[in-house]
């Protein structure tokens, strides 16, 4: 799709079907259509985290529908549609699972098409199907049913003109799903046994499939209705009723994952936290991401542009954190500058992610230390002759001096600057605390000593203690377990390789004991 806003050209509207949740489950097709749009409209079922794919100048436009409160009517959808694709913009419109399976997307193309707006549909995977799959229901299977009917469940049931073939559900032997049929369950339960199903007959509700909340209810026609009221299942589920929902019993495994439905929360700075969610989120977590810091520029680079035109006089580089590297090479390359200036040096990295960052730049590390304890550090260098030497430490403002010391210690000349600052994210504290009070997080995460001093600073004084008191707390190694028992708390597990990693690691130990050894 190409860009042409305000161009005079009418644009064209991307009917997208988004998935159920996962947010794997999106399509090439969905994903690249996303990034080239000028205008995103989406709605409760379209998964938001889709919208990082949107280009920074994209508009996006929540629509809402959720139950009965619409944020704008279907109307208003259609006609926004329209006027967007007027104006000459690119439309990605995201729809939950599919657009044309009980999505309304095809009135909105009906719409379109009245308006003489061009459009496109992108079909996605419906939750009719993969709910089920994920709770381990398959919708066919050879010795169960021939046949499968998608099954709105959103029919007032005192509809005198009924299209609901109660009779024909009742008598095929086919595997039924409804949509949007929590709120009728009584009644399609009712009708269904009314017009001569079996009450043994097995049936399943699996609510935010495919989603780390996904929640499963099963029993069977006669039981299924006191079964959700005791769960407390609530809306978006799908009913699936046939004698496939006995195959959950075995095939079950989305639920079975090692860490299904913990609710951990994320402390690090969103820009670095996508490999501990990606990681989390597969071993079945529920990630929640409250990044406690942000990391930024510093406000005065005078000293790192310095030292880089001076880059001749130093004999070692050494990074404490992919961020140093990070905004070490933007600086570099601001100034016009290559790689090339940096080839008589020697390069050190405390930590295999910052080593692995330095390799992106074509860099090898000369030395890494096998943990990041002053002590390793000492003993890394010793080989390195360093005596005399003039090293540059690019990192954090603030940060500790245990380094620089060490390495003054054994003769070097050590010129600390600043690359980077850490700033502290406020607007969580409110949304935290609730969480906490309500019970909604089994674990914190914390990847730096700063998570922690700014994660506490968000709760309210006083009050931190006891609002961890039952929350499993994760430290990714010694220092910033340290700093967790400065303020009254207990680390309950601690990475042993002091990386990310490691901290998967230790929580997947904690929550599986005796299945990791
Ligand atoms: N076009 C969508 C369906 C929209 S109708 C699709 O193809 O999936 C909305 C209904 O879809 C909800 O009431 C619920 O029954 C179902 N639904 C959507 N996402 C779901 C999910 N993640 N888990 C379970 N049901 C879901």
């Amino acid at each position: 799709m190409t860009k042409h806003p305000g161009n005079g050209q009418a644009g064209k509207v991307y009917l997208i079907g988004a998935g159920p949740g996962d947010p794997g489950l999106l399509t090439l097709k969905a994903k690249s259509c996303i990034e080239q749009a000028d205008v995103v409209v989406y709605d409760y079922l379209a998964s938001p985290s889709f919208l990082s794919y949107a280009s920074k100048e994209a508009q996006c436009i929540y629509v809402g529908k959720k139950g009965g409160d619409h944020t704008l009517t279907q109307d208003k959808i259609n006609q926004l549609l329209v006027e967007k694709a007027n104006q000459g913009l690119n439309v990605a419109r995201l729809k939950g699972g599919d657009p044309f399976v009980f999505g309304r997307g095809a009135e909105e193309a009906q719409k379109l098409l009245a308006s003489g707006v061009r459009y496109e549909v992108i079909p996605g995977v419906t939750s009719a199907i993969s709910a089920p799959a994920y709770a381990g229901i398959p919708v066919t299977h050879r010795d169960h049913t021939s046949f499968v009917s998608f099954i709105t469940g959103h029919e007032d049931p005192t509809r005198k003109d009924s299209r609901m073939q109660w009779d024909l559900f009742a008598k095929s032997d086919a595997t039924l799903v409804f949509l949007m049929g929590v709120k009728n369950l009584e009644n399609i339960v009712t009708q269904l046994m009314d017009h001569g199903k079996s009450a043994d007959t097995p049936v399943a509700l699996v609510r935010w499939g495919t989603t780390p909340q996904q929640q499963t209810v099963t029993g069977t026609l006669a039981t299924i209705v006191e079964n959700v009221r005791q769960a407390k299942l609530k809306s978006p589920a799908v009913i699936v009723v046939g004698s496939v929902v006995d195959l959950r019993k075995e095939l079950a495994w989305f639920d079975k994952t090692p860490l299904f439905g913990k609710r951990i929360v994320i402390t690090r700075a969103r820009a670095q936290a996508s490999n501990l969610v990606a990681d989390l989120t597969r071993l079945g977590a529920h990630c929640i991401e409250i990044p406690t810091i942000r990391i930024e520029p510093p406000p005065d680079n005078t000293l790192l542009i310095d030292a880089i035109h001076r880059i001749k006089d130093y004999d070692w580089l050494v990074f404490t954190s992919v961020n140093g590297v990070k905004y070490f090479f933007d600086t570099l390359f601001g100034l016009g500058k290559d790689v090339r200036v940096l080839g008589h040096l020697k390069f050190a990295c405390i930590g295999p992610v910052t080593k692995q960052r330095l390799a992106d730049y074509g860099i090898i590390t000369d030395i890494l230390p096998d943990t990041y304890r002053a002590e390793s550090v000492v003993e890394a260098f010793s080989t390195a002759a360093i005596n005399g030497k003039s090293v540059l430490l690019p990192r954090a403002k603030k940060a500790r001096t245990i380094l620089p010391e060490a390495l003054a210690k054994m003769g070097a000349d050590v010129d600390e600057v600043t690359a980077y600052v850490t700033v502290l994210e406020q607007d969580a504290g409110a949304e935290l605390s609730d969480l906490l009070e309500n019970g909604q997080i089994d674990a914190v995460t914390f990847t730096s000593s700063s998570t922690v001093s700014n994660f506490m600073s968000l709760l309210p004084s006083g009050e931190a203690v006891q609002l961890m008191k039952n929350i499993t707390i994760a430290s990714i190694g010694p220092i910033t377990s340290d700093t967790i028992r400065s303020f009254g708390l207990k680390p309950t597990v601690e990475a042993d390789a002091y990386t990310i990693d490691g901290l998967v690691g230790a929580l997947l130990t904690h929550y599986t004991p005796g299945e990791n050894t």
